[in-house]
């Protein structure tokens, strides 16, 4: 379960301070070196912790809370909020286009993030939506991959348009738009060369496609057990490419939770999606509220 060991943590925190009736502002800040140090194991970012810890404890530390009944309530109230604001308040929609307009959809990502099962998730998604998606394998240097699509392509009962490995990505892409529009797909998503590290080429080849078609959104997966790296990975990415989102994936297998909490402070960009087990049913929408509850129980 994610998010097991934070939780358990920050729940003995709150309990201690809602047992207290009365608190001191050394209480306060006793508690808030406690929430801090638990974040860390985490795994959440130093940086994010830092400034999160100092938000709660400037609201924490006012007249309002040492003078409430339910001090420690008001507290714990306050770290929810202030954690839903840490990833993003708000649960950010992947706009579609309307009717027959085509929304384009790239998807980046390293080699094992789960890029290609995401991409068939969001596909499955999309038709339940009555919409019309068509898959495009542009990533040309794994064979192995422009197969993998296919066949996720196929569970989904979502058409793959594929040219094999001996085309530029970037003209792979255009010739996926005529098809798209002649036969009726109103939505593109193309799938990207997953490298096992972020590399210059990868990042042209990204930018090339950018540049040469209009793209909708720019989402890039990342694996959320690999943690501060996948912070790493899409603050990589946004400053190279620029991306619109991310989908966390595998938050099923993360028991820490440290990526969840950091990437939208440290890159701007909204979580859009989380993976929640290998099944392509397994892709909920990201919402900061739940999983604010999640983590604080
Ligand atoms: P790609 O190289 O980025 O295209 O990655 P794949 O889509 O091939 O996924 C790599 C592995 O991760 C596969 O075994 C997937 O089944 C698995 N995977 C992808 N998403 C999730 C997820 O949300 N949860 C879990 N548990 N496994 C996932």
């Amino acid at each position: 379960m994610a998010f097991e060991s934070l939780s358990e943590k920050l729940q003995n925190v709150f309990k201690n301070l809602r047992g207290k009736g009365k608190l001191s502002e050394a209480d306060v800040k006793l508690a808030l070196r406690e929430v801090k140090m638990a974040l860390l194991e985490a795994d959440v970012n130093f940086k994010v912790v830092k400034n999160f810890v100092n938000s709660v404890q400037e609201r924490a530390i006012g007249q309002e809370v040492m003078t409430s009944l339910t001090p420690g309530q008001m507290v714990v109230k306050i770290v929810n909020e202030e954690m839903v604001k840490l990833m993003g308040d708000e649960t950010t929609e992947l706009t579609l286009k309307p009717g027959s307009e085509i929304t384009v959809i790239m998807m980046c990502g390293l080699q094992g993030a789960g890029k290609t099962t995401t991409i068939a998730k969001l596909a499955g998604k999309f038709k339940a939506k009555g919409k019309k998606p068509l898959l495009v394998a542009c990533d040309i240097y794994r064979p192995a991959a422009v197969d993998q699509l296919q066949i996720n392509g196929e569970k989904q009962g979502v058409p793959v348009f594929a040219m094999g490995t001996n085309h530029k990505p970037v003209n792979i892409a255009k010739a996926a738009m005529e098809h798209a529009a002649k036969n009726g797909n109103n939505i593109v998503i193309i799938d990207t060369a997953g490298r096992l590290h972020i590399d210059e080429d990868m990042m042209d080849e990204l930018i090339e496609i950018k540049e040469n078609i209009h793209i909708d959104h720019v989402i890039l997966t990342v694996d959320a057990m690999t943690g501060q790296d996948a912070v790493n990975v899409a603050e990589t990415f946004n400053e190279k490419i620029g991306i619109t989102g991310v989908i966390l994936t595998k938050l099923d297998g993360d028991t820490r939770g440290g990526a969840a909490l950091s990437i939208r402070a440290v890159t701007g960009k909204p979580i859009l999606y989380i993976g929640m087990g290998e099944k392509l049913s397994d892709l909920e929408q990201f919402y900061p509220d739940r999983m604010a509850s999640r983590i604080l129980g």
